[in-house]
């Protein structure tokens, strides 16, 4: 299996080859040459499978530089009952991704057990394990640069701590998350992950990691990657779930699922495309957004517009707030019947701060095709939303999962399951369920008192040279030993 650029203009790579790295050189994203396809009869033994069975069998298609031992192994150290422990009552660890019907044919698809609490961690543990073991083979190292409002952070640093070859500088704006999305962070004392809380605010860090990236000699001497959303591993790892659900709410491969994903980035609704795309039965994919529907615009009107930093919103499902989605162009690439040539030209336009119109020459009337339906939400919405669910069936959900459920209730179909991505837990965002339900949601026995625990961070001004320094200095300092 070998992986093209959306851009057409990088030589084909391998899975291990483009598993550290990010954008293709030629400024696109990596995909498949094509997507490996299930057959019924696979599909009808997959039906039977445990998660990490599952996982095997997909991503094996995708890593098939990594030798099948070394990947199940992986996979099996990623994929426990421990690392996945967060589950509601009554439902069982070992399912990783359990699902919960809040009524006939309406289900939540439970991703957030992980450590973190956000379904980033699905994606993540697995990463970190890839990560150590492609670099333990090559006697490389690795020094992770990454900016975070909350979310990937987090789940970043419980992924890469304590792994060898790698450390993890993340820079969050000081002051500026949770309580509980700063203590989760600022309480590791792993010696390999440091917290860098900047003086500013969250583009500012985004500033600084673009400007230390953008230094090529830097980034050269002080090996410096990174674990964004557009990873492809986190991507392949993404299509585990969607037929882990689709299994778990059906009984026959004959029937039909549609799935509604809370979406930024587009990362995890095009893991569903891809499912889609290897023969899971999917019949609609509905991308639900924020105030910040990017998204939602595109499938309304085919045209695809990011914003800038000063027209996103702050929202209270503050990890879609984005004013581009980064994974779109793997969809659009699809969508274009993989004419590169024709994404270099729209993005060439999109990257100097302009608008994607995918309505010439026919491509957005095969969006349908594909699937996609979408809808976006807002704060009254979601909190109206989070006390519905909460009043007919008894289940706190987080403010993005009521992203999801808000816009899943506009297209449920007779007779199809809908399931929709649960992707945090509310123990995450108290203020929302607070404003919701007139009470704190309940939080998982071991993450009681975590904002007593001792906090280790550094507080610097926003400025790339001092964080350059930072890194130098870290580096230098374990090398002498
Ligand atoms: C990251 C995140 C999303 C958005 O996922 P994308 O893959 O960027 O579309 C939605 N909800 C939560 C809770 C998240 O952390």
């Amino acid at each position: 299996m070998k992986y093209v650029s959306t851009r057409g203009s990088s030589p084909p790579q391998t899975f291990s080859e483009i598993l550290l790295g990010g954008l293709a050189p030629d400024g696109g994203l990596y995909l498949p040459e094509s997507y490996p396809k299930f057959t019924e009869t696979d599909l009808a033994a997959m039906r039977g499978m445990n998660y990490r069975e599952l996982a095997f069998t997909i991503l094996s298609r995708f890593a098939d530089d990594i030798p099948a031992a070394d990947l199940r192994r992986l996979i099996d150290q990623t994929y426990t009952a421990e690392i996945y422990r967060h589950v509601r009552a009554g439902q069982n660890p070992q399912d990783i991704t359990p699902t919960l019907m809040l009524e006939d044919g309406f289900y939540l698809l439970s991703l957030s057990n992980g450590p973190t609490l956000a379904f980033k961690d699905m994606a993540m543990q697995l990463l970190g394990n890839l990560f150590e073991y492609v670099l333990a083979k090559t006697g490389r190292e690795i020094n992770i640069l990454g900016a975070t409002s909350g979310d990937t952070g987090s789940s970043a640093e419980y992924a890469m701590r304590g792994k060898k070859g790698i450390r993890v500088f993340m820079l969050s704006p000081h002051q500026r998350m949770s309580r509980f999305q700063t203590a989760q962070m600022y309480s590791l004392q792993d010696p390999n992950i440091f917290n860098i809380a900047i003086r500013g605010v969250f583009d500012d860090c985004q500033d600084i990691v673009k400007a230390v990236s953008n230094d090529a000699a830097f980034k050269q001497q002080y090996k410096i990657g990174a674990v964004n959303s557009i990873n492809w591993a986190r991507v392949a790892a993404q299509v585990v779930y969607y037929f882990k659900g689709y299994f778990a709410v059906t009984r026959s491969n004959d029937e039909q699922v549609s799935f509604t994903v809370p979406s930024g980035n587009f990362g995890n609704v095009c893991a569903g495309h891809i499912a889609r795309m290897m023969g899971l039965p999917v019949h609609k994919l509905v991308v639900a957004t924020n105030e910040n529907d990017v998204l939602d615009e595109f499938f309304r009107t085919g045209v695809y517009r990011p914003r800038d930093a000063a027209h996103t919103y702050h929202t209270s499902s503050p990890s879609m707030d984005i004013s581009k989605a980064s994974n779109f162009e793997r969809f659009v690439f699809d969508l274009v019947g993989r004419d590169a040539a024709k994404v270099r030209a729209l993005w060439g336009q999109v990257d100097r701060g302009g608008a994607a119109d995918l309505k010439v020459d026919g491509y957005f009337d095969r969006v349908q095709d594909y699937g996609f339906v979408s809808g976006s939400s807002c704060h009254a919405m979601r909190i109206q939303t989070i006390r519905n669910v909460y009043e007919h069936y008894g289940v706190v959900i987080d403010p993005h999962t009521a992203d999801g459920v808000t816009v899943a209730l506009r297209y449920r179909e007779h007779g199809i399951p809908m399931v929709v991505l649960e992707t945090a837990l509310p123990a995450k965002f108290e203020d929302a369920i607070q404003e919701a339900l007139g009470r704190m949601p309940e939080r998982p026995v071991d993450l009681v008192g975590l904002e007593d625990l001792p906090q280790r961070f550094e507080v610097m001004e926003a400025d790339a040279a001092a964080v350059k320094r930072f890194i130098a200095e870290h580096v230098c300092q374990e090398a002498r030993g």
